[in-house]
């Protein structure tokens, strides 16, 4: 059988990790069995899905390739198809009309409560089909009074609910509007699901939809609940720790590689490896090894490997990716193109860089010129430098080619007239005149990549500052 897995998100808030690494285990489970990955937004709860939140899924989706087959599917367009099922398990007598009042129900809640029993609906309708002047019956589930129900979770092995304790769930209420686990099983079903992975917080869910599906003469599919991330404190995750937008992890400079690497080892490892390209990912991610335990989050290791992931795309791929994120430090496109190429950049910086954001901090003074040095470094370094910054510029002028070797001599034989033979008593300053801060990457390099006219034109300009 195809596998098919799907990721069902309800665009009530912003899509947040937890959610992209369900996402990612299914989508992981559906491409490594060579099956399909189906995209269904669950926008029943029309007061708290937005329209933005679904955008801003489908964009995070897209920015971290996790790409679908089928979808992305709405529930809210889907609305003939339960009404048509929901006729069908009332005709079948496996749904049924219920005619209680809240006042009723309530009543007998509280008599089940006063007995020392949990409360539960009693099934009272199940037998009486009046309709009841001025009520609007909801629509209840016929469930088993008997056995149990077993779900064998791939993640949590064998699960057993009692079907006594599960009383008849209402899958319509009066207005005919269909509930949530009613709309789940219609579309797995539909859709025809092979392996549902979500988080564990629906597990208690599964019995219901299991037997919804048994009644409409479905095998269910399999289930594998996923624990939840929590907080560096082992608390729920929240805002603070970061559980927004996963998008958020884009502007911050995060790869998508980093965060999907990251989230996979989030309660699955394989050995003590921990750093996984997405090929590597896909040949050893297996659902069943996912631990039950929730697993906490740590900020540092996603840092970590985020530095890892920038070390090893190509220089063109990331002096693609680092480009807008030097627009968003405030560089404009034309000063990009008349500069050094990003690709003689990158080489530079990103050694040194955690993130794209940092690197593009760092990528700056390549194409703009310091207005001004800091005023701790003018006086560190700076001050009392004016004939060092004038020998360096004739020494550079002079040079017959402008190379990274020829630089680091010039930088040498100025460590000689100028400071005893220091390199970084004369590196600093210069580096100082040059980027408007003491921290660059090596300066032979630096000046190579930044060219001789704009060299000059820096040390000229920096005469003015002292
Ligand atoms: N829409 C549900 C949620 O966002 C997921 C339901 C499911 O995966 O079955 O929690």
């Amino acid at each position: 059988m195809t596998v098919r897995t799907r990721f069902a998100p309800s665009p009530t808030g912003y899509l947040h990790i937890g959610g992209v690494r369900t996402a990612l285990f299914s989508w992981l489970h559906a491409r490594q069995h060579q099956g399909q990955f189906v995209l269904r937004i669950e926008d029943t709860d029309l007061e708290r899905s937005t329209p933005e939140a679904t955008a801003a899924i489908i964009e995070g989706m897209q920015w971290l390739g996790l790409d679908w087959d089928e979808g992305p599917f709405y529930q809210t367009q889907r609305m003939d198809r339960y009404a048509e099922v929901l006729q069908q398990m009332l005709a079948a007598g496996t749904a049924y009309h219920c005619y209680c009042s809240k006042e009723e129900v309530e009543q007998m809640r509280e008599e089940q409560r006063a007995r020392g029993e949990k409360p539960r609906y009693d099934g009272r309708c199940r037998h009486r089909h009046e309709p009841r002047p001025g009520i609007q019956p909801v629509i209840r589930f016929r469930s088993p009074d008997e056995g149990e129900t077993v779900v064998e979770d791939l993640v949590h092995g064998t699960v057993r609910f009692q079907n006594q304790e599960l009383d008849d769930l209402i899958i319509a209420r009066s207005d005919g509007t269909p509930t949530y686990n009613f709309c789940v099983v219609v579309d797995d079903w539909d859709m025809g699901i092979t392996q549902v992975i979500r988080g564990d917080d629906h597990l208690n869910n599964t019995p219901r939809q299991m037997q919804i599906l048994r009644a409409l003469g479905a095998t269910p599919p399999q289930y594998a609940h996923v624990p939840m991330i929590l907080g560096p404190d082992k608390q729920k995750l929240s805002k603070r720790h970061g559980a927004v937008s996963v998008l958020e992890y884009r502007e911050e400079g995060f790869l998508p590689e980093a965060l999907l690497n990251f989230l996979v080892r989030l309660g699955w490892s394989h050995g003590d490896q921990e750093v996984f390209s997405r090929a590597e990912m896909l040949s050893y991610f297996r659902i069943e090894e996912v631990h039950r335990a929730a697993s906490a989050f740590n900020p540092d290791k996603l840092l970590w490997l985020n530095a890892q992931h920038l070390q090893v795309l190509s220089t063109e791929d990331l002096a693609q990716r680092l480009h807008p994120y030097l627009l968003a430090a405030g560089v404009d496109a034309t000063a990009i193109e008349a500069g050094p190429a990003l690709a003689a950049v990158v080489p530079l910086l990103r050694e040194r860089a955690k993130t794209l954001v940092e690197m593009a901090a760092a990528a700056k003074m390549f194409y703009r010129a310091p207005q001004q040095a800091e005023e701790k470094d003018l006086d560190k370094h700076l001050r009392g430098n004016g004939p060092l910054l004038a020998a360096a510029a004739a020494a550079f002028a002079a040079l017959t080619d402008w190379t990274v070797a020829d630089l680091h001599q010039a930088l040498q034989t100025l460590a000689q007239a100028h400071a005893e033979g220091k390199l970084g008593k004369v590196a600093q300053p210069l580096r100082v005149a040059v980027a408007g801060c003491a921290v660059s990457p090596p300066l032979d390099q630096t000046l190579a990549v930044l060219g001789r006219t704009e060299t000059l034109q820096r040390l000229q300009y920096a005469q003015s500052w002292l």
